[in-house]
């Protein structure tokens, strides 16, 4: 019995370690239904066992600088410019120069140094009432600060990610002091005081408690093609307005990966992010949870094809992540709660 035993050790120790262990530790601030069909698919094509923690944005972020160059992870994914941004300043992220991932994802929705990659692209845009609100009377961003709209607008708090890189687009389109008397406007505008989620403001809206808010249209998504009614109800009260045509367009943003400093299998994670990319991943994973792909020429959902073509605001969306605390701070100078 102790010789089979260490013979069978013998032949462990001889065999390579990529033979044992041919995973990739993933992070993910993911809900785990809009990222685990795709890597179970990734395994089956690759044999590379996928380890998936998934977890709050912010707490993993503390967990891999706690965790720093001893991370067993490989691969950070969350949502957000903003926070990509905050990891690769927290120094979790390492670059990756790949000439196959920057061929993949085009220069606006990645990282200068290749620190993090886009995977999704979503539309923060205006929801209205359908009841309410006349879609001519809408036009911009901008407008909404208008005393036309004055106790009629629902808001995110200032604390919410999507909300400060809406307002960083906004300083970096129109500059800090155009962007304050805004914010100061919106503010002006608000039906009661900042709180919940995009859900909460699109029911906000539907419940007749504010005529007009700010979403990413995945959630009025979800709600569309929600299992409960009374969902349905709510999203059937509401409509999508792409703001700023004749202008900048909309505010997009995006969720991406970054391979992290201390990624003990580098090669399997840049394999992962490639696959994440690859047309099939880029339509199953826009189409799960109702967003774009950050590639071209990819077919979006018919749900989110019948929202119409908008034009998108093209800035490179790394400088949002550079005007980030600058837009917190103005929110809070603004009395953005
Ligand atoms: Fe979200």
């Amino acid at each position: 019995m102790k010789k089979f035993a260490l013979i069978y050790l013998l032949i462990l120790s001889a065999l390579p370690q990529n033979v044992l262990a041919d995973e990739v530790n993933v992070y993910s601030a993911r809900k785990e239904a809009l990222i685990r069909p795709l890597l179970e698919r990734f395994t089956k094509t690759t044999g590379i066992i996928v380890n998936l923690v998934t977890g709050k944005a912010d707490a993993l972020l503390s967990r891999l600088q706690n965790e720093s160059r001893n991370s067993p992870a490989d691969l950070f994914i969350t949502v957000d410019v903003g926070r990509l941004s905050r990891a690769k300043n927290a120094g979790v992220l390492q670059p990756v120069s790949d000439p196959g991932l920057e061929q993949l994802v085009p220069t606006r929705y990645r990282d200068r140094g290749n620190y993090w990659f886009g995977l999704s692209m979503r539309a923060r845009t205006i929801v209205y009432s359908r009841e309410r609100v006349k879609k001519t009377s809408l036009s911009s961003y901008q407008q909404l600060a208008d005393p036309v709209w004055r106790k009629r607008l629902c808001l995110r708090s200032s604390e919410n990610i999507y909300n400060q890189s809406l307002v960083a687009a906004m300083i970096v389109s129109d500059g800090e002091a155009a962007t304050l008397q805004w914010a100061k406007g919106m503010v002006r505008n608000l039906a009661r005081s900042p709180r919940g989620g995009d859900r909460d403001q699109i029911k906000a809206v539907a419940a007749g408690l504010c005529d007009v808010t700010l979403i990413n249209t995945y959630y009025l998504g979800r709600m569309i093609k929600s299992k409960r009614q009374d969902a349905r109800a709510v999203a059937a009260k509401v409509a999508i307005f792409w703001p700023n045509q004749q202008g900048r367009g909309v505010h997009v943003n995006i969720s991406g990966a970054g391979v992290t400093v201390s990624a003990p299998h580098r090669e399997n994670a840049i394999r992962l992010l490639k696959f994440l990319l690859t047309a099939e991943s880029q339509r199953w994973y826009a189409k799960v949870n109702y967003e774009y792909p950050v590639r071209a020429g990819i077919a979006v959902d018919p749900l989110v094809a019948g929202w119409g073509e908008f034009k998108r605001d093209d800035g490179p969306l790394p400088q949002l992540g550079d005007f980030n605390a600058r837009a917190v701070m103005l929110m809070d100078d603004a009395g953005w709660k």
